[in-house]
């Protein structure tokens, strides 16, 4: 059997392993490559492999990046069998379908510049028809409970605590009596953070395929997380400013209305209105609320208390535009969590735009962002940062929380892994980093008494 690694190789995006065996072809993820204009178009463009070849997809969580080219696959012939998590395919169902408008958007964007120049039009990627499709060609399972989508393969997902539905999975894999067990760890998360049960160990294997993304990175520590939320909020309606939250709309946004609520209960919220202002994100937390059974165990004595985590009295969700726009026109203090994250589309931009030049107003920082975006150069705090093409001072206060990563960092990955047989294990393969971060994150893995790990480059291939 031939293992192939064709995305986040060397690289953290576009997540796409191959798996040969028997005459079949299994991909283990099918993330769409986010990046470079240039790059990205090369991975998204073409698949190694015809689509209609692929058996079996196993998607280990619906970030856009592990699974946002699973319409494309559609779109060219691919008819197999997508397994996925229950809160995994509900998630899909929603962010495929935003990822195919943010497609369509984009290119009629670029098509009437191209027009005006006289070139070619381009096609999206994909359209919400693919997106709606290759739903069809989902089944949901459970933690915890093999299943076995080929003759001579089973699969057992379990919980990887990174974000809802997240999963690890080990295939169990038998060509000519030869039985081989591979894992993959997909994205993992950590331990004590709210809503999401820890990440559970994988059962022993002979090869792993390993994320790197925090290789050689220590988070701080999330002791004060939520009293400085609360201290941050505090502070800004005093001087009668808004917060604006720039944040994910799957994962981060929850767990942000999460401790405002926790802080509301306690007292230590001012009484501001707090608002959901996107409307993937409002989607997203519906289906948060539709899936218990991936709460920890926090949560659950919670709700028998608060029978709605994800709502309290001072907040609402926001769908409609119109309404989105009141509430650049009050002047009151307020609390608005907007997508996306690093700031380079969405709803948050005309949040930014009407309110970062003023100095009662706090923009608060709780995710990556990468290279070259808005959120960076505020991450950054420079004096003036382009909107919309537009030039604004940033005279905003700006505050910076990453204790609210959803990925494990380099002890927390060592512990992961350490749960795993070291004789057993032929071969590790890190995935999902880059270099500066597979490096150590290698050494600290072999100092624990595991196998030399190797990176692939993308197109490598491995026998098992
Ligand atoms: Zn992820």
């Amino acid at each position: 059997m031939k293992l192939t690694f064709w995305g986040a190789a060397q690289t953290v995006t576009g997540s796409l392993h191959l798996l040969e065996f028997g005459g079949h072809r299994i991909l283990m993820d099918c993330g769409l490559y986010q990046g470079r204009r240039s790059e990205a178009a090369e991975f998204n463009q073409k698949f190694p492999v015809p689509p209609g070849s692929i058996d079996v997809v196993l998607l280990s969580h619906a970030h856009i990046d592990h699974s946002g080219l699973l319409p494309k696959l559609y779109r060219e012939g691919f008819r197999g069998s997508v397994y996925a998590t229950r809160a995994t395919q509900d998630l899909c169902e929603r962010m495929l379908a935003d990822s195919a408008h943010i497609q369509e958007k984009d290119t009629a964007w670029v098509n009437r510049r191209e027009r005006r120049k006289g070139k070619n039009e381009i096609q999206p990627l994909y359209g919400m028809e693919d997106a709606e499709r290759v739903m069809e060609t989902f089944h949901g399972v459970e933690y915890g409970e093999a299943f076995s989508p080929l003759p001579g393969l089973e699969v057992e997902y379990r919980d990887a605590g990174h974000i809802l539905g997240s999963a690890t999975m080990v295939l169990t894999v038998e060509e000519a009596g030869r039985i081989v067990k591979l894992g993959f760890t997909g994205d993992v998360g950590r331990a004590d953070r709210p809503i999401l049960r820890d990440p559970q160990p994988m059962a022993d294997c002979d090869y792993l395929i390993c994320e790197s993304t925090y290789g050689g990175k220590t988070h701080e520590p999330r002791d004060r997380a939520k009293e400085r939320l609360g201290e941050i909020v505090a502070a800004t309606a005093s001087r009668g400013g808004k917060v604006i939250i720039p944040a994910f709309a799957v994962g981060r946004t929850q767990e942000i209305v999460y401790r405002l609520e926790e802080l509301s209960n306690e007292g230590k919220l001012p009484p501001v209105p707090v608002y959901v202002d996107s409307p993937l994100a409002v989607n997203v937390t519906d289906i948060f609320r539709a899936h218990p059974e991936c709460y920890d165990e926090e949560l659950r004595e919670q709700m028998a208390k608060d029978p709605d985590p994800f709502g309290f009295a001072r907040l609402t969700y926001i769908r409609d535009v119109a309404e989105s726009k009141r509430l650049n026109t009050s002047r009151l203090p307020m609390v608005i969590i907007s997508a996306s994250g690093m700031c380079e589309a969405g709803r948050i931009l005309h949040h930014l735009r009407n309110n970062i030049e003023d100095e009662r107003n706090t923009v608060m920082m709780v995710g990556y962002c990468a290279e070259h975006t808005l959120g960076r150069r505020i991450v950054e705090k420079r004096p003036e940062v382009k909107i919309f093409g537009e030039p604004h001072r940033l005279r905003a206060q700006v505050e910076v929380m990453n204790s609210y990563s959803a990925h494990a960092d380099e002890p927390e990955l060592v512990e992961f892994v350490g749960h795993l047989d070291a004789d057993r294990l032929k071969k590790i393969f890190l995935v999902h980093g880059d270099p500066v971060r597979q490096e150590p994150l290698g050494l600290a893995l072999t100092a624990a008494g595991y196998v030399k790990p190797v990176a692939p480059k993308r197109g490598d291939s491995f026998e098992l």
